[in-house]
């Protein structure tokens, strides 16, 4: 397997990635070009203020009293969208939720204190649980996710309700596949379409298509179905995507959010990764990111750490340290997923078994999977030496940063909240 010469992508991650002469991945080359851009910040936070005062106009003559909606999860990405939207541009967002019920009591907390802290609005939709079980055993089945409706139902939810509150701007945070792996540059200025939620978010099956598979019925899917193109023109619906006029710093906003409004961060070891402050929300992402690794051999910790070697925080050798230390794990949270959805572990393993990629895995003489190769097993050479960036002083690891991610060496401070003290062994729907 190619790895990238600079970040830990495999040349088999998702969605596509592609390394250049140097053996650099776009995902790399996508970071690099946040520095250097054909349309520079301060003319891309002009463009923004204008989109903002359109939406307050629109707002007036149609006489509402909020002129955006805000998707939220509780995260710190939610809390900075709000922050900057209220507190820097005093708009009037109408936060909305849409709660998948696999909640961590983290979460929980957290989406409370961005409803207490910014004063705003909440629409939440609290999917109920058949429903989410059915569905969530069907694509499990079908594609190997059991998340499939926090996607639909975050990227399809909010224009329900703009349809409905007859708000047409929606502000979205990251364009996170940008991001990861590059597969779009920053001078295209990309917005929300119907055709990106279905191809990136769910993974190219709308709604309608499930209805009678694995006993999902109308009712179920409901939450998923995106207006009708009539009802989008109407309101003039439109999604923007802040990071496209906005220097993003995932780190930078969790520290801004900490200390301004409170978020918080957990302080046990995850089990898949060392970041203590992204998706935090989500108790099902470890069994999640556990099953991106059975398909294509790496994890969140790949994820995770490549997002701090294009930083300057982490080196190549200490990211493959937490390769090592969390990318195979299997969580303990699995068997009570099972539990949930109705069947074996071993069933589970036998759902996965025809999901994974030729490419990185294999079956041994006795029949078990293993991997053929790692970036853990690749000595960094000429072209890694060439690949790496200039390192900042801030490190990742470093005692300053020990809230943020989790080094044994120096673990977080307890905060004395439960909520964010302990690792939840089941999710919480309300
Ligand atoms: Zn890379």
């Amino acid at each position: 397997m190619q790895y990238c010469a600079r970040c830990l992508y495999p040349a088999n991650a998702k969605p596509t990635i592609i390394m250049d002469e140097e053996g650099i991945c776009s995902g790399c080359r996508y970071h690099e070009s946040r520095k250097k851009l054909e349309i520079p910040w301060s003319e891309r936070r002009e463009i923004f203020e204008q989109i903002l005062d359109e939406a307050r106009r629109m707002a007036k003559a149609r006489g509402n009293s909020h002129d955006c909606i805000v998707p939220v999860s509780g995260g710190k990405d939610s809390h900075y969208q709000v922050w900057l939207l209220k507190k820097k541009y005093g708009m009037n967002p109408l936060l909305v939720t849409f709660n998948h019920i696999y909640n961590t009591p983290a979460g929980l907390r957290n989406l409370s204190n961005l409803v207490e802290k910014s004063g705003c609005d909440l629409v939440r939709y609290t999917a109920g649980a058949d429903a989410v079980r059915r569905i969530s055993r069907y694509m499990l089945e079908t594609v190997g996710d059991l998340t499939w409706h926090y996607h639909a139902g975050i990227r399809t939810f909010p224009f329900q309700v703009a349809v409905q509150y007859n708000i047409p701007l929606i502000v979205w945070g990251e364009h996170g596949f940008a991001e990861l792996t590059g597969i779009v540059t920053l001078d295209d200025f990309v917005e929300f379409t119907k055709w990106t939620r279905k191809e990136h978010d769910m993974r190219g099956y709308e709604p309608h298509q499930l209805i009678g598979k694995g006993g999902i019925t109308e009712g179920d899917i409901r939450p998923y179905i995106y207006p009708s193109d009539d009802d989008i023109a109407r309101v003039g619906v439109r999604g923007i995507y802040l990071s496209n006029f906005f220097p993003w710093d995932a780190k930078e906003h969790a520290e801004l959010m900490i200390r301004e409004w409170n978020f918080g961060t957990v302080t046990f070891e995850r089990e898949r990764t060392f970041n203590l402050n992204a998706k935090i929300e989500d108790h099902a992402n470890d069994v999640h990111d556990y099953l991106k690794y059975l398909k294509f051999g790496y994890g969140r910790a790949t994820d995770d750490a490549s997002m701090e070697i294009r930083h300057g925080r982490m080196t190549r050798e200490e990211g493959i340290e937490m390769v090592r230390r969390y990318d195979a794990r299997e969580p303990k949270s699995l068997e009570m997923y099972c539990d949930f959805l109705g069947i074996t572990k071993a069933e589970f393993y036998a759902i996965v078994e025809r999901m994974r990629d030729p490419a990185i895995w294999e079956k041994d003489a006795s029949g078990e999977w293993y991997p053929k190769d790692s970036v853990i097993n690749h000595p960094i050479g000429a072209l890694e030496e060439a690949a790496r960036v200039e390192q900042s002083n801030d490190r990742t690891l470093a005692e300053a940063n020990r809230q943020l991610y989790y080094n044994p060496a120096c673990p977080p401070l307890k905060t004395g909240e439960a909520a964010l003290d302990e690792q939840s062994p089941t999710f919480r729907i309300l």
